[in-house]
């Protein structure tokens, strides 16, 4: 966990402490006030949880996302949805690079992918 951590400040990821009133003010916020409203509609068949802490997004196979939506914008949140379902879809393609290989891969294939 520690080594994770520092590797996550390495790539200079905002990272959120899980915290009790934030895990409740993101459920308020998402069943009552309908926050943060996401515009977008992914065609994909993805399983995306809201989380109240870690980074503000990743992927675990074979479909599922978990997004950090503290100190994001819906606008923000789309694009890193977006850049977690793509990395989904790519993994084997880039199962084998570095990380900073994979991050520049995957990032390539979302910006095609909106051509
Ligand atoms: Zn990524």
């Amino acid at each position: 966990m520690l080594l994770h951590l520092r590797w996550h400040k390495q790539q200079k990821l905002a990272i959120f402490w899980p915290n009790p009133w934030q895990t409740i003010k993101i459920a308020f916020n998402w069943l009552v006030l309908k926050q943060p409203a996401i515009k977008h509609q992914f065609p994909e068949d993805i399983d995306c949880y809201w989380i109240s802490g870690g980074v503000w997004g990743s992927y675990y196979l074979p479909n599922k996302i978990y997004i950090c939506p503290r100190k994001a914008t819906p606008q923000f949140l789309e694009q890193v949805i977006e850049h977690e379902i793509t990395h989904l879809k790519y993994e084997n393609e880039v199962k084998n690079m570095t990380h900073q290989e994979k991050e520049a891969h995957i990032t390539a294939k979302q910006i095609d992918s909106r051509k």
